[in-house]
């Protein structure tokens, strides 16, 4: 009996501590625990299930587990049917139920938490209804919010409209989105394993791939504009960032780039920079650019020390057709005006729609302060002919108004504002006129204006008259050739001399046809002469280096000879030193082909003028020219007998024959051919004159002598 109530206390105690085991097992394990009744009376809750619901036991003790639990919810958000709770199908089935997710909500922290319930039945006996139910919660909150964020970089990985493709560390493809595909057209079968630089144009910087590798190492990550290659179509800009990614141990494992096609942004921006700076109805720069440009233009002409002008165009009585035909026929009409306009100004000009029918033309780099009148004449001649605009024909005028800089203003506002006022003192005058802000200005221009148009019409009118300069051999006084030289007899101001035209001749292109001109008639001269007998062999003429440069010289040249019926060696060109100035392959050549058809050359001026020395030994001429100026105080000026002596010691030093221009006295003469001067030319022999003139006569009949004295 003893033993049998030591055996009993013996169990008790062993139950009492078993049981202690079993509490601190049940409150101190992670796990979530709940008893509940076979009501689903909830009977027993350990600290984790407490702190897991947020809820105090004594609120959940002796209630109901479902009641005590309100807004559970099922993954995809929606509220968690009764009937499906774990507890109830345990209850009703007396079955287990393992690893149902909801989303219960904590009281506490005010949020859902996700738990994967189990729920246990126990039995009692034989019995088939459960008599106590243990339910078992885990937290998977955590492990259901990193799939929600794998799963959410999924869905946006491929629906993203960037194309995104992922490289290894070394630069190789190993993944593409669906928009990459739609984007470059290539598939992941064209890119995979491939080097990320496949996908670049060849109109990046080459570097551009290093750049942003290394941008991303730098700075984790990088962004850029790079254009990229397309499968089938164009290639197109993209806007690019390119992230590292690294691996646990810091080091890069992948490069992540995203990009899209901003071919379409790209063309806005440009239309939009394009609006800021242009005229939308004639596409000219607008005033803002004007500015700009002249302001730019300004500060290398301060710099180089060049001309600028400013022309400021109004449109005649604008308004009035503007008003009658109305706004469409007025917007045709401006863009036929800066169509006319654009057409006549150098590429090097601005011209801007400045206000409503206003228009300024910028000329930067001018030589010539009257310049600008050629063109303003010229912008107002372009509108004498009608414009045709929607069925009406129109005609219109300009006012001009020239501003120069530097002297009528030294910035753009003050330049612009002269054009303005003297485009005003246009539009008094009557209209259909230009003037300078510089009244003065104003006489020299149309002078030279009108100048330049009566030459033109010199060859038509038979004005052109050829003078001829007799040249003298200063070792035996024998003459030996003759100059010609060109005269323009101009309508009303009389005989002119070639210094006062040729330079408006060169400058308009005119020298061409007038050259051509005086090569004919000295050739055909010269032929004639030949044939009465005359006693020189050698016809002279002037070549203009604009002339020369034409690449149909030699051509003409050798036409005219033929056609002249004279003979090569009878023929000598005077050339200037800006004929030989860009010393180029082609001047050579050209030289080359004059010599090889037998004509003989001259370098006329010699000591004046833009002449190298380096080309001395390159070009096949004849004879050196010292110019008068050297000549004509040869006797009382030491400096001019030296360098007169060591021109006519370089010239023989190379086998070059020299004639000195503008011998005018014995003394002179003397002193030249004392000096080794072949020949000379000047007054003292005979001015220029015309071909039936006495000296020619006496040299048809006989040889002329002039008499020579050295020392
Ligand atoms: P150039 O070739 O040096 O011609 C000589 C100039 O000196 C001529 O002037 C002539 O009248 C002048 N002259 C002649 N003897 C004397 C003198 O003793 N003393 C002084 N002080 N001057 C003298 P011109 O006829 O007025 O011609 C001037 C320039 O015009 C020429 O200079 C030549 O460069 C150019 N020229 C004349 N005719 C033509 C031509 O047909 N074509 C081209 N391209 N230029 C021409
Ligand atoms: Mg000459």
């Amino acid at each position: 009996m003893m033993q049998q109530l030591t055996n009993s206390k013996l169990a008790i105690d062993t139950l009492r501590i078993s049981e202690a085991k079993y509490r601190s097992l049940f409150e101190n394990i992670d796990q979530s625990v709940i008893y509940l009744d076979a009501k689903g009376v909830v009977m027993a809750v350990n600290q984790a299930a407490e702190q897991l619901l947020g809820l105090p036991r004594d609120m959940l003790i002796g209630r109901k587990f479902v009641d005590s639990c309100f807004n559970v919810i099922k993954e995809d958000g929606s509220v968690f049917p009764e009937e499906q709770q774990p507890l109830l199908l345990t209850l009703r089935t007396g079955k287990p139920v393992e690893s149902v997710v909801m989303g219960l909500f904590n009281a506490e922290r005010q949020s859902y938490i996700w738990v994967a319930v189990h729920s246990v039945p126990e039995f009692r006996g034989d019995e088939h209804q459960p008599h106590q139910i243990l339910m078992t919660l885990t937290d998977i909150t955590r492990q259901k919010q990193s799939e929600g964020k794998l799963s959410m970089a999924s869905v946006i990985f491929n629906n993203i409209g960037e194309g995104i493709f992922v490289t290894d560390k070394d630069k190789k493809i190993i993944s593409i989105n669906e928009a990459f595909t739609t984007i470059t057209g290539f598939t992941q079968q064209d890119v995979y394993g491939k080097n990320s630089h496949f996908l670049h144009s060849k109109k990046n910087n080459l570097k551009i791939d290093d750049e942003l590798h290394n941008g991303a190492r730098e700075v984790n990550s990088w962004q850029g504009e790079i254009w990229r290659r397309h499968k089938i179509s164009m290639d197109f800009p993209s806007w690019t960032t390119v992230s590292e990614v690294k691996d646990s141990s810091g080091n890069v494992a992948h490069y992540v780039h995203v990009f899209m096609d901003i071919t379409h942004f790209k063309k806005t921006q440009d239309h939009l920079g394009f609006l800021a700076y242009h005229d939308p109805l004639t596409k000219l720069p607008n005033r803002l650019l004007l500015k700009d440009r002249i302001d730019h233009s300004l500060q290398n002409a301060l710099r180089e020390g060049s001309q600028a002008a400013v022309l400021f165009l109004d449109l005649d009585r604008f308004k009035g057709i503007n008003d009658t035909y109305g706004h469409a026929v007025g917007d045709g009409l401006l863009r036929e005006a800066a169509k006319r306009i654009k057409n006549l100004v150098r590429k090097e000009d601005t011209v801007s729609r400045y206000a409503g029918d206003e228009f300024v033309v910028f000329m930067e780099s001018i030589s010539d302060a009257k310049n600008p009148a050629k063109l303003a004449q010229k912008l107002i001649d372009t509108f004498n002919a009608p414009v045709y605009i929607k069925g009406y024909r129109l005609k219109i005028s300009t006012s001009v108004g020239i501003s120069l800089f530097p002297q009528d203003g030294k910035d753009t506002d003050t330049l612009i504002k002269n054009a303005d006022a003297a485009m005003y003192r246009a539009k008094n005058e009557g209209r259909n006129n230009f003037q300078y802000y510089s009244l003065e200005l104003n006489t020299e221009a149309f002078e030279k204006m009108s100048m330049e148009c009566a030459l033109s019409q010199s060859l038509e009118r038979h004005e052109l008259i050829l003078y001829y300069q007799p040249q003298v051999c200063l070792k035996t006084g024998k003459l030996v050739g003759v100059e010609s030289l060109v005269r323009w007899m101009h309508p009303s101001l009389g005989l002119m001399s070639p210094k006062q035209f040729i330079p408006i001749a060169e400058e308009s292109g005119f020298i061409v046809p007038l050259g051509e001109w005086v090569l004919q008639n000295a050739c055909m001269q010269m032929r004639r002469w030949l044939n009465e007998g005359l006693q020189v062999n050698k016809m002279v003429v002037n070549v203009s280096a604009i002339q020369f440069s034409r690449s149909d010289f030699v051509a003409t040249v050798e036409r005219i000879l033929h056609s002249s019926g004279l003979a090569p060696s009878y023929l000598e060109l005077e050339l200037t030193g800006g004929s030989f100035m860009d010393n180029s392959e082609q001047t050579i050549k050209a030289l080359n082909q004059l010599v090889a058809a037998g004509i003989n050359l001259t370098i006329d001026d010699f000591g004046v003028g833009c002449f190298s020395f380096n080309n001395l030994n390159r070009i096949p001429v004849k004879k050196l020219k010292i110019n008068s100026s050297f000549v004509v105080d040869v006797l009382t000026n030491a400096n001019n007998e030296d360098i007169t002596r060591a021109v006519i010691a370089l010239g023989h030093g190379l086998h070059l024959q020299v004639i000195a221009m503008g011998i005018e006295s014995k003394a002179q003469q003397n002193c030249l051919a004392n000096l080794g001067c072949d020949e000379g030319q000047g007054y003292l022999y005979g001015s220029p004159v015309l071909p039936w003139s006495s000296i020619f006569q006496q040299l048809m009949k006989q040889t002329m002598f002039f008499q020579i004295q050295t020392d």
